[in-house]
């Protein structure tokens, strides 16, 4: 059950439906339940395929935690709050967000812990990690419980499967996963349609012919739930993902396998598949539906904003010479504009008339 069964499956199903966009073959490749890559690894740390920000420093998670419970203090404590987190991988970001939050009183108390994760995996993970907390493990975010919500996601918005346009020499195509003449996958275009064209968000749309943009129907409709949502019941989301805002990279799908970069279709369910994150785009779904906005702001700000650097001065008294570097030298890697400080962004969703969260205030 490696990547050429699921390569022999999916041209199976190219055959007989015709081509498929990047997004279903994202989908399957990720998420197929016997082949897919969530459904049997586990992708993070030295022996995945990619390391994030909380595995890198507990700072993280623990400045992340520190902002939300002022944010649940701001907006009167309401208890219960649910407090949900989208991909959590190992469980690490919400063990240092638990830790650190609990020197804010009540807030512990007041948290109703909702994960939600599509593999099982990582939920067994979560499940050691966090289970002390009594999480409730949601199917998606229509499945999260009514109520104030505090929800954060790290590094979960590039996994989400991505559509890729190209223009044409009057309207848009559609890049699509065709299979080869010899049982393989390959990308071919589709027909130049006003259809396609209509994908495209109205500021992209002159691009020069050959230009490529990327959509992410799963990220605007996340964010178009959310927002609607926030409307109704007070709350913040917040996002942190490497990603950009304005003007558009082109293509950046993009598989790692083994920390390697391997072309796109060679390893489906063997290799990992993220995309660059349209901040833009998100915002503009999630202001569409009625809520506010704060950034994209870079990690670099961000962290700093929240004292990440008074937060590594206190560890540092505490830690001994070994650990002295690795808390030294995993915030820089965050902050750092030649690492993850400036690639890496947050934004944060609120319900309208809020305070912005800190972090988002400077
Ligand atoms: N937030 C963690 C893990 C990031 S990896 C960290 O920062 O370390 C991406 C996470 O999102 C994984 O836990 C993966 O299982 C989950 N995931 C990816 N696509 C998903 C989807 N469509 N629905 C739910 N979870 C998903």
């Amino acid at each position: 059950m490696s990547g050429p069964d699921l390569t022999a499956r999916l041209v199976r199903h190219i055959r007989a439906h015709g081509p498929m966009t990047i997004a279903s073959y994202m989908a399957m490749a990720l998420h197929d339940p016997q082949s897919g890559y969530y459904a049997r690894r586990q992708p993070l740390g030295a022996a995945g395929d990619f390391v994030t920000a909380p595995e890198i420093s507990q700072i993280f998670g623990e400045v992340v935690g520190l902002s939300c419970a002022d944010f649940w203090r701001n907006i009167s404590r309401p208890d219960p709050v649910v407090l949900a987190e989208l991909g959590p991988g190992l469980g690490t970001l919400m063990a240092d967000f638990l830790r650190a939050a609990a020197v804010v009183p009540g807030f512990r108390e007041a948290a109703r812990l909702v994960l939600i994760d599509a593999s099982p995996v990582l939920r067994e993970e979560q499940r050691q990690r966090l289970g002390a907390f009594d999480p409730f493990w949601a199917g998606g975010f229509d499945e999260v419980p009514d109520g104030p919500l505090l929800l954060v996601a790290n590094e979960f918005l590039d996994a989400l499967p991505i559509r890729q346009l190209v223009r044409g020499r009057r309207q848009w195509r559609e890049l699509l996963v065709a299979a080869d003449a010899s049982g393989g996958l390959c990308l071919s275009e589709g027909p130049e349609s006003p259809a396609v064209t209509l994908l495209v968000p109205p500021q992209r749309r002159e691009a020069p012919p050959g230009a490529i943009v990327e959509i992410c129907p799963a990220a605007s409709t996340l964010a178009a739930a959310l927002a609607e949502r926030l409307t109704r019941q007070p709350g913040a989301a917040l996002f942190v993902d490497y990603g950009y805002a304005g003007s558009a990279p082109g293509a950046t799908l993009a598989a790692i396998d083994g920390h390697r970069a391997v072309g796109v279709l060679d390893r489906p369910g063997t290799a990992d598949l993220s995309a660059h994150v349209d901040f833009t785009a998100f915002a503009a779904a999630a202001r569409a539906g009625g809520a506010a906005v704060h950034g994209p702001v870079t990690q670099r700000d961000f962290l700093t904003a929240l004292g990440a650097e008074t937060r590594l001065e206190v560890l540092l008294r505490k830690a001994s010479p070994a650990q002295r570097g690795l808390l030294e030298t995993g915030l820089r890697r965050l902050i750092d504009p030649q690492e993850m400080g400036t690639l890496f962004k947050a934004v944060a969703v609120t319900s309208p008339g809020l305070p912005a969260p800190a972090g988002f205030t400077g």
